[in-house]
């Protein structure tokens, strides 16, 4: 079992927030020692290999993982640290929710070996805060770095929602601003999809909500990207921007294929060659594993085309961009007369505008490879 990265999937948030369709369970206090013990049975169960299997990232999103507060987390490393020892220098992310975040809570975490915090800010605004049905303020999320700080957790990162509704009249250049004023080394930006079954979505249906437009999404997808690389942030992948040398390192992983476990409800893993998902509902999660039944719910063996046209997505999706060929000629020369790539030795890689049309890219670049 060679996976150097492990993703740990904690379920419990306190309430649903408008967007989300994440796999949570929504609780108002987390069953931690029920969790923990159906976590130490997932990994009994998936490996059998001895314990002290070498790792590069320990990654605990959710839902929101800083519920289960300073012992919490100390309990999930303890048990990950039973099967995977630590590389020096690992990274240990840990997403959190800014009302969750103490100088208290933080030091157990920091003690614990959490390297990095993922902070779910979103926005600034107290308005939209409201409206997407977040559990934190403002004030809250000041506290929470200050916490990180005092703590002395090296990295922190920053989530951002951008192409809100236009209706709520969100002022997305003062986010900005207000989230490189913390200092972060690393600010995500994600644009707002509606996904089907959200509250948003529900909202949407009922015509009290609309999704903001295209021109809309591109217009604030490029002022984060000059705003933030102005700001001496790297705008390396189509969502992330990093100071130097604070890229993400089990994201990364994610971007260029490497291998990772995944464990908890709804997580992925891909180990040689083969994807396989857990069971999404932490009810059926919690009661199969009970059953001493490993929670794969499916799994998938992707085939030498199905991996290229991975790697070619991902790769894209990154500013390392892919290795491109004679054959590409035509295709990356009429990206590059466009504005939308740049060619950087044998590696073409697409630009911000290019990343706001990277389906319709790799499908022509797939289209074109297909045919020789
Ligand atoms: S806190 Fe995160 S995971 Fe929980 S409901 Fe909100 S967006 Fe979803």
């Amino acid at each position: 079992m060679p996976a150097r990265h492990v993703y740990v999937h904690v379920p419990f948030c306190a309430r649903r927030c408008v967007y989300c369709d994440f796999a949570i369970a929504v609780r108002r206090d987390v069953p931690l020692d029920e969790f923990i013990s159906r976590l130490r049975s997932e990994i009994s169960l998936r490996f059998s290999t001895p314990p002290a299997l070498p790792a590069r990232s320990f990654y605990l999103g959710g839902g929101t993982p800083s519920r289960l507060g300073a012992g919490g987390i100390e309990r999930v490393l303890e048990t990950l640290d039973r099967h995977w020892l630590r590389e020096p220098g690992a990274e240990v992310t840990i997403e959190a929710n800014p009302e969750d975040v103490t100088t208290r809570v933080a030091t157990a975490w920091k003690g614990a070996g959490v390297t990095r915090v993922s902070l779910g800010v979103q926005s600034f605004s107290p308005a939209v805060l409201d409206w997407m049905h977040r559990t934190h303020d403002v004030s809250s999320i000041h506290r929470a770095v200050e916490a990180v700080r005092q703590a002395g957790i090296e990295r922190l990162s920053i989530d951002l929602i951008f192409a809100l509704p236009e209706a709520l009249g969100r002022a997305w250049e003062a986010d900005l601003d207000c989230a490189v004023q913390l200092e972060p080394d690393h600010v995500s930006a994600y644009g707002l999809t509606v996904e089907e079954g959200t509250p948003l979505f529900r909202s949407r249906r009922r015509g009290q909500t609309a999704e903001a437009p295209d021109a809309a999404y591109a217009a604030e997808f490029l002022r984060a990207d000059a705003f933030l690389t102005a700001a001496g942030f790297e705008h390396y992948e189509v969502s992330n921007y990093a100071k130097p040398g604070a890229q993400a390192v089990h994201n990364s992983a994610y971007w260029t294929h490497a291998e990772y476990a995944g464990l908890g409800p709804s997580a992925h893993e891909f180990v040689q060659g083969l994807r396989r998902w857990n069971e999404r509902d932490y009810a059926t999660w919690r009661r199969v594993l009970a059953e001493g039944i490993d929670p794969i719910a499916g799994s998938e063996r992707l085939t030498t085309e199905q991996l290229a046209l991975e790697a070619l997505f991902l790769g894209l999706r990154t500013a390392n961009g892919v290795v491109w060929d004679e054959g590409d000629r035509e295709i990356v020369r009429g990206w590059t007369d466009m504005g939308w790539a740049k060619v950087d030795g044998n590696r073409v890689k697409l630009t911000p505008e290019g990343w706001l049309r990277t389906n319709a890219l790799v499908a022509a670049l797939t289209e074109r490879r297909s045919r020789y």
